[in-house]
């Protein structure tokens, strides 16, 4: 087996890793397929915990808040869409028979646990993989907050933050042929530069408690193995 540079993951999933055409909805087989990759880390012998997102069905702020909803309900809305996310990403990956636990920061006892930072760390060392659906609980905060959060709670190594871009540039590299490419950074200049990877909250709670952020390409063939054996892959976000 490979030598592995971290035992124990946080992985952030944005909502739109699940999501069907026009990056709305859920997609059944992109749940497959992002179960597919999870399973490849596990099998490394790493115990994975994953914040997923609700992006592709409901943001707060702007599918709420900006068409004259109140803040606080729009978020509750956001922070349920994550909870049917992770449902969606627990299924796929119990269709594999990987036993897998989804924990909720708002209380949804007949559909999935409450989270129990101690019941949580159990599950990892047993080798379930453990999903955090409804973010931290909290409106006004972002399931990037959650990651960070969760992190920290569960004492993960790392916290792999996996989209659809390969690493943090100083400019949108879509827009801009020449975009700088980073393939380490600082958090003090990831706040800086305010790289739109990972809102502010979230990177200063990683920069006060030290935990090390990657981020890397979630479809790139084998972007997560890299991470967890240490290779050289998107950038990290470190002291
Ligand atoms: N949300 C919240 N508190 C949290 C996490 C999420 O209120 O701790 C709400 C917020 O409205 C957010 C939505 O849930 O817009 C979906 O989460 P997010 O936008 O972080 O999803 P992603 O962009 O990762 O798909």
């Amino acid at each position: 087996m490979a030598e592995l540079k971290y035992r124990r993951i946080l992985l952030k999933l944005g909502g739109e890793a699940l999501a069907g055409e026009g990056g709305f909805g859920i997609n059944p087989r992109r749940a497959e397929e992002v179960a597919q990759k999870v399973i490849r880390v596990l099998n490394m012998g790493v115990q994975v915990a994953i914040v997923i997102g609700g992006g592709n069905l409901w943001r707060g702020k702007e599918d709420g808040l900006d068409h004259g909803m109140e803040r606080v309900t729009a978020d509750h809305m956001g922070m349920l869409a994550t909870v049917m996310n992770a449902l969606a990403l627990q299924d796929a990956l119990e269709r594999h028979g990987i036993p897998t636990r989804v924990m909720t920061g708002i209380e949804v006892r007949a559909v999935a646990e409450p989270y129990i930072q101690r019941r949580a760390v159990r599950h990892l060392e047993k080798g379930r993989v453990v999903i955090f659906g409804a973010g931290t609980g909290n409106p006004y905060f972002t399931t990037d907050t959650a990651a960070s959060l969760r992190a920290m709670e569960i004492d993960a190594e790392v916290l792999i933050k996996a989209t659809k871009v390969d690493a943090v540039y100083d400019s949108d590299p879509k827009l801009n042929a020449n975009a700088r490419r980073f393939e380490r950074l600082t958090y003090i200049d990831a706040l800086n530069m305010r790289v739109g990877v990972m809102d502010s909250t979230a990177m200063a709670m990683c920069m006060d408690n030290d935990l090390p952020i990657c981020v890397v390409d979630l479809w790139q063939e084998g972007s997560l193995e890299q991470v967890v054996a240490g290779e050289a892959v998107g950038t990290l976000i470190s002291a």
